[in-house]
């Protein structure tokens, strides 16, 4: 009888735990969910820590990257997913030279940049996005589709940007002013 007791309440109930979980579809996207820090912000990139090179005066390491490094970047590999540290809108989606494929998010007074991110954007410029939710992925080294892009890796090969593997640099714009990332982390 316990065991009917149970079969009963695992068809009927289950289902609406799970319907109920309304932060597993907001705007059609995926929610990762994490604690938002003392900033109101969620790391961008679950999964990944760890700093290759951080924001300010550097040896430029590939030609064509700033030797004042406007960001901080985070080695993952391809197809990582990438997710917006707070709520906002998506204001850029395209090819901006260094950057390669970029995706802006703003909010408040911040500009948020991920670069060298995956062409084939999953939001639009308009979206309104929530905290938590998947906005891209980490893209390739090496992009093909853009005319325009002079940044080639040693074999002459176009790159994601001037990017010398697959990474997530991420910027920060304060009332458009850089400042270093790790700020606010
Ligand atoms: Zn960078």
């Amino acid at each position: 009888m316990f065991i009917l007791f149970l079969i009963f309440i695992s068809i009927f109930f289950i289902p609406i735990i799970q319907c109920n979980d309304i932060n597993q579809d907001v705007n059609n996207g995926e929610i990762i969910n994490l604690d938002p820090n003392k900033y109101g912000f969620i790391w961008p990139i679950p999964g990944y820590t760890k700093i290759s090179s951080p924001y300010g005066k550097r040896q430029a390491p590939t030609g064509g990257a700033s030797s004042f490094h406007y960001g901080c970047d985070i080695p993952a590999p391809q197809g990582t997913k990438l997710i917006a540290i707070h709520d906002g809108e998506i204001t850029f989606t395209n090819f901006l030279g260094a950057g390669g494929f970029t995706i802006t998010l703003s909010f408040d007074n911040y500009k948020v940049t991920y670069c060298h991110v995956d062409s084939n954007f999953i939001v639009s410029v308009g979206d309104i996005v929530k905290q938590g939710q998947v906005i891209g992925y980490v893209g390739p080294k090496n992009v093909y589709n853009v005319p325009w892009n002079p940044y080639k890796d040693s074999n002459g090969n176009p790159t994601n940007g001037a990017t010398t593997g697959c990474h997530l640099h991420i910027g920060f714009r304060v009332d458009d002013k850089y400042q270093d990332p790790m700020t606010f982390f």
